[in-house]
């Protein structure tokens, strides 16, 4: 099936070549697919986009007219596609349901444990001839109690993860996970879990629903001093409530791999550019905040697995198989 890989680089190319065999024939562009862009999926059946693609109706309006049937998503995430606009117009539109929930955990933890120790501090100030601790100072994570808003395959990740440092593991979801029993996870009401967490980190996906799930008001149930991670989606925290909180030093730490206005400046090279959003450059002053630009996924094995999923979405719908990962057709 002849299939346009949007906002690809070369490592989607890698990936995605070793992948696919010679199957399918996949043409790569780096140009990310908007409604502007969306004419260059021309003669293409399928169009294989990542999360910093922008398909809202128009988009798929234009896409529908052009020819294309299936949307073949690099990511487990849909919310940057505007759903009933696709099913309307009688496209496909298949994800990647899982691929390595380890990667996105082990990322978080990574925030974690980099913050509480100051590590992005300590990377700079030795390199200055700076070896002074004052600064630096962290707490033992052994003990301390770990809030895990969305306890699906990542979330469990990482409660597991805690756990076998002696955190205490509280957990929210609307549909409690059977594994966290024996785990020793304890699911609480939001608010309570909020109110109890030293560090909180989100797991749940973009919805109407989870939309500023993390506005003022929760976040002032937080402790004071704690930590908030989110390698979910940007638009499940009120930006501009979490930098009234890091002003008033109600917060002690925050770690963002994702940010809601993300769409139009990650993944690129914004070196020689003026970055206009003032929300995300005000982030970036905090001593005490560690911005990444979506990269909690970005493992080897995170990116085969895509790959090879993608491959095989392509591979079922032309030979009209259903599977896992459709979400609708
Ligand atoms: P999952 O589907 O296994 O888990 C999501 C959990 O959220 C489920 O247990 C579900 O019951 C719960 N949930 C859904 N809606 C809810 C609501 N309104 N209130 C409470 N709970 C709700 O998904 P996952 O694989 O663990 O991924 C979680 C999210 O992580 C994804 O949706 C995606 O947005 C994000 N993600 C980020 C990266 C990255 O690189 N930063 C990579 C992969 C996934």
């Amino acid at each position: 099936m002849r299939c346009l890989v949007t906002s690809s680089r070369n490592y989607d190319q890698d990936f995605l070549l070793a992948a696919n065999n010679g199957r399918h024939e996949l043409v790569f562009t780096e140009t990310t697919l908007i409604a502007n862009t969306a004419f260059m999926a021309q003669g293409f059946p399928a169009v294989c986009p990542f999360v910093d693609d922008r398909i809202d109706q128009d988009t798929l309006h234009t896409l529908a007219k052009l020819g294309t049937k299936l949307l073949v998503l690099r990511s487990t995430g849909y919310n940057h596609v505007h759903l009933p606009t696709a099913k309307q117009l009688g496209m496909t539109v298949m994800r990647v349901r899982e691929y390595s929930p380890y990667a996105v955990a082990e990322f978080a933890l990574t925030l974690m444990l980099s913050l509480n120790r100051h590590l992005h501090k300590a990377y700079n100030r030795i390199r200055e001839g700076n070896l002074l601790l004052d600064g630096l100072l962290g707490f033992d994570m052994h003990g301390k109690t770990v809030g895990i808003v969305g306890t699906g395959k990542i979330g469990m990740a990482l409660a597991r993860i805690l756990r076998g440092m002696g955190c205490h593991v509280l957990g929210y979801d609307l549909y409690p996970n059977p594994d966290a029993q024996e785990l020793g996870m304890v699911y609480l009401p939001l608010e309570e879990l909020l109110r109890q967490s030293q560090i909180v980190s989100l797991h749940l996906p973009l919805l109407p629903e989870t939309q500023h799930l993390l506005n003022a008001e929760r976040l002032a149930l937080l402790p004071k001093g704690a930590m908030v991670i989110n390698t979910g989606r940007g638009g499940l925290i009120d930006t501009v409530a979490l930098i009234g909180a890091l002003k008033s030093q109600h917060l002690g730490a925050v770690g963002l791999d994702v940010y809601e206005e993300e769409a139009e400046l990650y993944f690129r090279d914004h070196c020689d550019d003026i970055i206009c959003d003032d929300t995300f450059e005000r982030l970036l002053t905090f001593p005490n905040v560690i911005v990444t630009g979506h990269q909690a996924f970005f493992t080897r094995e995170a990116l085969q697995t895509i790959a090879a999923t993608t491959i095989q979405n392509l591979t079922d719908y032309c030979e009209g198989r259903s599977n896992d990962n459709v979400v609708f057709a």
